[in-house]
């Protein structure tokens, strides 16, 4: 039964907290947080024409609304932040981890820091630098780090594990920390100066290398400034590279925001000392609820997840709970952090730069997008569908050596993977390899819970030919499912004798089989629509191998463990959670084997002298 706007007066109340909007199944639709929760969520039922846009969204889907009450609106900041995160709602913003961004970390707590490329930002107590966009981009800064600063570069088990230094150190790019007695201080130097340029307070660290340059000249030490003129070299040479555009040395993140309906983009720039170091957008579809809102819950997920927090945000709008989200942030960066809306001066140009990055990317998207429909659409017309394919499902089912069958399932939403809809299914009901049923059992665990939830696809693609394909058509009918389209895709065929040129072999196109038609349709080479197949198809393999592959790494470590007395499944998987490899744990230490849940020293003393002894 859809939500009765007039029980408002009854169930809300006008205290601080968070509401979650769920739908007939109880699943939660959305969360927010409010300062008064009886007055927001009122909003979304007044006349207001933002949040009835939301309303509209929502349609008949919602059912209930609850509230958690906090005693204050930083508590509830807190609170939406972790249940978005945990229930991911399908109307909530989700800074999806994007995997293309890369970042820089540096732990300066550990004795000996080095600098590694880690792909999210945790927050661990570390300093986190980027978003990188490109990997091009992240090996020319860690080059340069290495070249000219002294810092290792070796992970924390090999440093342990040394008994002289490596080759870095041989081309003095290391000072050898992990077996010669190297000055902390000295070291420690070198880290402050790498954070420096990290950071892009680039002047500031030329300023520092200069003074460094002429004192040890002074003092004839020519070698350490000649060091020192090199690393100058190398701080100039990226200064000069980067656009100046705010020149008051603050840092600073500037949110742009495009909307046009319920589409919308946000741009992050990031200005440090008076540069840009770097942007990151996010890109939303089915946001109807006001600017205010989607920029509060976007700034409270995106620094809560570890991003580092600039001295000041700039934002279009006055983010809702401004005042609590000023505190939350403080609070985590330890410093003062203020966010404002400029109305003029550098800051309203910084603003309206991170505006037109937002518009423009903004645009890219739709074309995107729109490129992408068409693709569907061809591949509709193509392959004489009912649906528009917008909702593809790939199955693909897979051994290893003979055995160990599991079933992939890979999901491609308007064109473009999306990773929470795959799974894979361990084969529990057919013993032996037969490749049919093992499909059937597959499709009907997926077929049968999608009727439950009422989440099925548009397009079900099965690998293989008519066998695999009648096999699922058997399925839809069993189920009584109609209304989904269905296709078997059949590898290239390799034609005997002839050659194209490329590796000697010539290969027939994909072959598509649909029900009902005797002959395949071949999908012409070069085009989106093969490429779309393909990739699907590749997905889903690459899927299964990679589970394949785990679970071959896993039987090993398991089976090289399991003579050791004492070492049982549970401290078999605690060892391999922590090492990761057998190799790892054959490298360790006997402390830090102890280390390890449910160990302890004698128990590591045990496990270190069998593995010494097993791998001689
Ligand atoms: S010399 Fe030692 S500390 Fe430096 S990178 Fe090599 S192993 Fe690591």
């Amino acid at each position: 039964m859809p939500f009765d706007p007039t029980t408002l007066d009854r169930t809300i109340p006008r205290s601080p907290g968070v509401y979650l909007m769920k739908d007939s199944q109880g699943e939660i639709i959305y969360v927010g947080k409010a300062a008064n929760l009886r007055s927001r969520v009122g909003q979304y039922f007044g006349a207001t024409s933002d949040t009835r846009y939301f309303i509209n969204l929502l349609g008949d889907i919602l059912d209930t609304i609850d509230v958690l009450i906090t005693s204050n609106e930083k508590e509830a900041l807190i609170l939406e932040n972790d249940l978005i995160k945990r229930h991911q709602p399908r109307f909530n913003v989700e800074l999806k981890d994007d995997k293309s961004f890369l970042h820089l970390r540096i732990d300066e707590r550990s004795e000996w820091p080095r600098i590694e490329i880690v792909r999210r930002p945790k927050r661990d107590g570390a300093k986190y630098f980027g978003p990188y966009h490109s990997a091009s981009k992240i090996r020319q800064t860690v080059k340069v780090v290495e070249r000219y600063f002294n810092l290792r570069n070796c992970d924390d088990l090999s440093f342990k594990n040394r008994s002289r230094p490596c080759l870095q150190y041989q081309i003095k790019r290391c000072p050898g920390p992990c077996v010669l007695p190297i000055n902390r201080d000295e070291y420690g130097e070198q880290v402050d100066q790498v954070v420096l340029f990290l950071k892009g307070r680039r002047d500031e660290l030329a300023r520092s290398l200069k003074a460094k340059m002429r004192e040890s000249s002074e003092q004839m030490q020519y070698e350490q400034a000649a060091r020192y003129r090199d690393q100058l070299i190398a701080v100039e040479d990226s200064l000069q590279s980067q656009g100046v555009v705010d020149l008051k040395e603050l840092d600073r993140d500037v949110f742009g925001l495009y909307r046009e309906g319920s589409f919308l983009q946000i741009t992050i720039l990031m200005m440090r000392r008076g540069r840009m170091t770097g942007s990151q957008g996010f890109d939303f579809s089915r946001q109807g609820v006001p600017d205010e809102h989607v920029l509060s819950t976007v700034a409270n997920l995106f620094y809560s997840g570890g991003h580092s927090i600039p001295d000041e945000v700039l934002m279009p709008v006055e983010p809702d709970g401004l005042e609590a989200l000023m505190e939350h942030f403080t609070d985590i960066r330890g410093k003062r952090v203020r966010i404002k809306v400029p109305k003029r001066g550098t800051n309203k140009r910084l603003l309206d730069l991170a505006q037109t990055n937002a518009e423009h990317s903004f645009f890219q998207a739709r074309q995107d997008e729109a490129r992408r429909n068409g693709v569907l659409a061809r591949l509709k017309r193509t392959l004489h569908l009912a649906n528009m394919p917008h909702h593809i499902e790939c199955f693909d089912i897979s051994l290893f050596q003979g055995a160990s069958p599991v079933g992939s399932k890979v999901a491609f939403v308007g064109g473009v993977p999306a990773r929470s809809g795959y799974r894979r299914y361990k084969i529990k009901e057919v013993s032996g390899t037969d490749d049919y049923a093992m499909m059937r059992e597959v499709l009907m665990r997926r077929l049968r819970r999608g009727l439950d939830e009422g989440d099925l696809p548009d397009l079900i693609v099965v690998d293989g030919g008519k066998g695999q394909l009648n096999v699922a058509l058997a399925v839809l009918k069993d189920l009584e499912i109609t209304g989904v389209d269905l296709v078997g895709l059949a590898k290239a065929r390799v034609i005997d004798g002839l050659t194209d040129g490329d590796d000697g072999v010539l290969r027939s196109s994909e072959r598509v089989f649909i029900p009902g038609a005797r002959d395949a349709i071949r999908l012409k080479p070069h085009t989106d629509e093969l490429f779309l197949m393909t990739r699907l198809r590749d997905e889903a393999h690459r899927f299964a191998i990679t589970f394949h592959r785990k679970q071959r790494r896993t039987t090993h470590f398991r089976s090289s463990l399991s003579d050791i007395p004492g070492v049982g499944p549970a401290r078999q998987r605690n060892l391999l959670r922590h090492f990761g490899s057998l190799k790892r744990l054959r490298e360790s230490e006997a402390d830090a084997i102890a280390a390890v849940d449910g160990i302890g020293p004698e128990l590591a003393a045990t496990i270190f002298d069998y593995l010494g002894r097993t791998s001689k």
